[in-house]
């Protein structure tokens, strides 16, 4: 059958969800995307994208929408969490020159507006309070059952909605892409391979108005402070009016049920979070304990991930495909989660436009073939990464004097961001 006339079902509205429904119906796919929370929204701070995903969305004809809310800072600092110093400096407006496509920051909601209005001009079918359970495939079709989800306030809330049993419904396809993010339960019936797992790291995140910061907390750049067991990262968003800080430090949250977890937005008490900011940062510099100081309102986010892929075998099978952190969960450190996700989709959409008349199972383990081991490279990089940032001892020293004397060489990444 031709790929022209073939329906395809993408299960999660979040980034991977949107790109893959978006970058499939550019290929004349006929796509139903279905999402359990009452509205496509998205929620979190703000993400950063490297020129390999820019150019993505550049080719989607997406940069225009992009560029009205995103922020393209100057440099990428590596600073020293105890000293403050510059230890090394990656010039990003250099970018476009260097890999044909700018490095962006970006409120994740913003990104996920400009994907969605996108998918809604392409003419997919978005149906929300629907929450996937079952799927099953045979060589035809692929079939899933979902049942209603009451309509609840917002994303984070309709993540413990329950579903109701007596309203359920089946929907058959062609094809299914499983983007149901890192606690994907269609993962389980197609892989059967258990939970992703606690990383043991924990993210505090804070939006704030730079506006509001003492002028000398004010910056349009990237930088990761690296200390001993925490690492926090700062860069602008909105167009440089806010700020996006986020302080990574080790230990489990006691007493988080999976449900909280699976929420993405715990919060602490004020007088709670500050202690434990407190406690991470002792040793730091003044402007780092001021800079998060000055910062209100933390949400937390307790680190999960999968160890890196291990085979084509683990992104589809059958007439089913899994992209984004359904496929590949990974730890912050790299800044590539939201990225691997839109170059999923991008690859995707080439397979299934570039084997019209091949069955779907043969485009998606191409698919799945082209994408499984850059997927886990860049897991096992942001793993590395994390080790990096928060090295203590010699390894902290050596990693200081590494960075001033190499500084952009290794900070630089053409494996990356040239595609
Ligand atoms: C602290 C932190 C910083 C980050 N920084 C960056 C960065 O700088 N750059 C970057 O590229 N990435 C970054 N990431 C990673 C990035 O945010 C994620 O990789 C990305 O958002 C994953 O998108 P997703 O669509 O796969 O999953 P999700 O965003 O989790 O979306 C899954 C969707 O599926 C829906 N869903 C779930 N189950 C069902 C069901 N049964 N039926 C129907 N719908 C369902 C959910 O409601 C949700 O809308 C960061 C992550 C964290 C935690």
């Amino acid at each position: 059958m031709s790929s022209m006339s073939e329906k395809v079902l993408v299960v999660g509205g979040g980034i991977a969800g949107l790109a893959s429904g978006l970058a499939l119906a550019r290929v004349n796919s006929q796509v139903k995307i279905l999402e359990r929370a009452h509205t496509f929204t998205e929620v979190g701070a703000g993400v950063q994208l490297g020129p390999n995903v820019t150019r993505i969305l550049n080719a989607w004809g997406l940069l225009p929408a992009i560029e009205e809310v995103a922020t393209y800072p100057a440099n990428l600092n590596a600073r020293s969490a105890k000293s403050g110093a510059v230890l090394a400096a990656l010039p990003l407006l250099d970018m476009t020159r260097r890999y044909g496509a700018p490095y962006i920051t970006i409120h994740r909601a913003d990104l996920h507006k400009v994907l969605l209005q996108e998918v809604r001009t392409q003419g997919v079918d978005l149906q929300c309070n629907t929450c996937v359970q079952n799927l099953n495939q045979d060589s035809q079709q692929v079939r899933v059952t979902s049942s209603v989800v009451e309509a609840k306030e917002d994303k984070v809330n309709a993540i413990a909605a329950a579903a109701t049993d007596d309203q359920t419904s089946e929907e058959i396809a062609n094809a299914l892409v499983i983007a149901d993010g890192v606690w994907s339960t269609l993962r389980q019936q197609l892989l059967d391979d258990g939970l992703a797992r606690m990383t043991g790291h924990v993210a505090y995140r804070a939006l704030v108005l730079q506006a509001d910061l003492p002028a000398h907390l004010r910056t349009q750049d990237v930088s990761v402070w690296m200390g001993s067991k925490v690492h926090v990262v700062q860069y602008p968003v909105r167009g440089g009016e806010w700020l996006n800080v986020v302080c990574l430090t080790e230990g489990q949250l006691q007493g988080a049920a999976l449900q909280d977890l699976q929420g993405w937005n715990l919060s602490k008490t004020p007088r709670e979070t500050s202690a434990d900011l407190q406690r991470a940062l002792s040793g730091t510099c003044a402007h780092l304990q001021a800079l998060v100081e000055a910062c209100g309102n933390w949400r937390l986010w307790p680190l999960c991930d999968r160890p890196p892929m291990q085979s084509a075998t683990q992104h589809a099978k059958g007439r089913v495909a899994l992209v984004g952190d359904a496929a590949h969960p990974m730890r912050p450190y790299l800044a590539q989660g939201a990225g691997m996700a839109i170059e999923d989709a991008a690859e995707l959409a080439h397979q299934w436009s570039a084997l019209p008349n091949q069955d779907v199972s043969q485009r998606f383990a191409a698919f799945a073939q082209a994408r499984w081991q850059r997927n886990a490279r860049v897991q096992a990089r942001a793993i590395r990464n994390g080790e990096i940032f928060h090295a203590t001892g010699p390894l902290q020293w050596a990693r200081d004097v590494g960075l001033r004397t190499l500084g952009e060489r290794l900070m630089d990444m053409p494996w990356l961001y040239a595609r």
